[in-house]
Order: C-alpha cells, then sequence, then structure tokens
C-alpha cells in the first residue's frame, strides 16, 4: 500500500508529496521533496513510526528540487538513491544544478529549495529503462519517460504508478495540467511517455503534485490535449521574438482562465497550482523547446 506523505512546501497541503511504502525489509520512500521541507517529512516518518535511518532505499522519478532535493540527507542516514543515469552525475556533484536553478530563482533558491549537498557515488543507483527491484515484498520497477525532464522516471509498484511530474500536476478536484519548466521540456517525447504510461494499465496514479487518480484514461488524455494546446499557444510567441515579460502575464491568464473554466474557483486551490506549477516557468520552459526545434 502506498501511502501519501504531505511535505507542506511553503505552509501549504496538497502541493508536494512523498511516498511511504512498507515492504517486509522495511520501509521505502519515493520521492524526498525538497530540503525547505525535511523536518516535514521528518514528522510524517514519525508519526509512520520511522526515523529517516530506517529509511534504506530512496526512489526519485527526477532530479528538480521539489522531488528530490533532500536526496542527500537521506543518503546520509544510510539510503541508496535510484536515479536516472541522466539524473546521476548532478546529485554527485549538484552544483551544476543548482547554479542553473539559481539562475531562474536567484535570491529565493533557499527559501523555496533549502540547501543541497553531494551524494558520494556509492549511495547512488543508475536505473536502466525498465529495471526491476526486489525489496522484501515488493517489486519497483523503473520506467524512463522523458519529455517533462530528461532524467525521469515512473515507478512502478503493483498495480500503481509513481509518477512524477510526467504525468502532470492535479490538485485536489481540480484539473490536470502539464508543468513544462526549462530546460527539457520535449512534447513528442512526452507525448510517447503518456503512451508507455496507457499501456501499463495501471489502476491508480500517483503525482508528487498531488495525490492517487483512478480515471487514468481519462486524466492521460486531457493532458496530452492540455500539453499540446499550451505547446501551440506559445508557437506564434517565439515566431514573433516575444519578450518574455510580455508573455509571462498573458500565459498566466491563459492558465487561470483555463483552470476557472474547468471548475477551479477557489482562491487557496489557484495558489496551489501556482505554487505546484508556476505559470511563468511553463512560459520559459516551452519557449525553449520551440526554440531547441528551430
Ligand atoms: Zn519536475
Amino acid at each position: 500500500m502506498i501511502q501519501i506523505l504531505d511535505l507542506q512546501f511553503l505552509g501549504k497541503a496538497d502541493t508536494i508529496a512523498a511516498f511511504l511504502v512498507e515492504t517486509s525489509e522495511g520501509p521505502i520512500l519515493f520521492e524526498t521533496g525538497p530540503y525547505s521541507t525535511y523536518e516535514s517529512l521528518k514528522i510524517e516518518l514519525e508519526q509512520k513510526g520511522y526515523q529517516p535511518a530506517d529509511i534504506q532505499h530512496v526512489f526519485l522519478t527526477h532530479i528538480h528540487f521539489d522531488h528530490a532535493g533532500a536526496a542527500w540527507a537521506l543518503a546520509k542516514e544510510g539510503a541508496t538513491i535510484y536515479v536516472h543515469p541522466f539524473g546521476h552525475k548532478h546529485l554527485h556533484n549538484p552544483e551544476k544544478l543548482w547554479n542553473s536553478a539559481k539562475m531562474i530563482y536567484q535570491d529565493k533558491m533557499e527559501y523555496l529549495w533549502g540547501k543541497i549537498e553531494g551524494i558520494p557515488e556509492e549511495k547512488l543507483r543508475i536505473v536502466a529503462h525498465g529495471e526491476a527491484f526486489h525489496i522484501g515484498n515488493a517489486e519497483i520497477i523503473g520506467w524512463h519517460t522523458p519529455g517533462h525532464a530528461i532524467h525521469h522516471i515512473a515507478w512502478q509498484v503493483g498495480g500503481a504508478l509513481l509518477c512524477g511530474d510526467v504525468a502532470g500536476v492535479r490538485i485536489g478536484e481540480g484539473i490536470v495540467v502539464p508543468p513544462c519548466p526549462p530546460p527539457d521540456i520535449h512534447i513528442e517525447d512526452w507525448i510517447q511517455s503518456l503512451n508507455l504510461i496507457r499501456k501499463l494499465n495501471v489502476k491508480t496514479l500517483y503525482l508528487t503534485h498531488y495525490g492517487a487518480f483512478h480515471d487514468i484514461n481519462q486524466h492521460l488524455d486531457d493532458l496530452e490535449q492540455r500539453l499540446i494546446n499550451r505547446a501551440s499557444w506559445m508557437k506564434p510567441y517565439f515566431e514573433n521574438g516575444a519578450d518574455i515579460k510580455d508573455i509571462t502575464p498573458l500565459f498566466q491568464k491563459y492558465v487561470i482562465n483555463e483552470l476557472k473554466e474547468n471548475g477551479v474557483t477557489d482562491e487557496e486551490l489557484l495558489q496551489q497550482y501556482e505554487n505546484a506549477n508556476p505559470s511563468w516557468m511553463s512560459v520559459a520552459g516551452l519557449l525553449r523547446y520551440w526554440q531547441k526545434k528551430s
């Protein structure tokens, strides 16, 4: 059984999750959240009767800070960190990862993500596409699923798929939307990853932002359509060389209108969506997609 741990990112519920699975060989964790929410993670673990040192295996969907930013702290406590081959070197030596994020987040880095330290090689385990791991009675299969990030893995545990960001962001009663931060957004790869997920025939998708969803076909179809729509919306702005500063408020309006048209009208929920998936970041990510393509 998969348990959702709410990391209370920026003091808000239902924004960033980690996931706990209790195996016959002890608890394992999927995602760590950022280091800024490490205290929340410890509290959540404690409520289940565990300390960080009880976690010997941590499976990351990708190395973005909101998913993997506390992995180094768990590695220090003894955990092995399972990561995509393209994410491995950035966790070992996170300087580049930190500095490139700093170009985006600037003076908000520590507030948002805390800090990061390198993870020793011997604590990192590179995962091949389709590779299966057996921890006690649990089987965990890692599926390379690029599109949101080139270093993305969706983890299958029985009939559940822990999707990271490849299956989008969907909070509470809200709709699913695609998070499109720079630098890896690739629409065609993403759609292929969605097709892979469709073929797995799982019963539940677990989204890091946020929680469990069972209407899988509808969810994936909606996500695919919105991904295509966002990319098409952005294309003329790219072609006309529009300034990102001018595009961002227009895109924000587009996103908010779409949420509102689909029943997300509650201000708190709109804010959770923005915290989990900032609109301005998708502008940068989608522009970059078109730039690479041209
Ligand atoms: Zn991400």
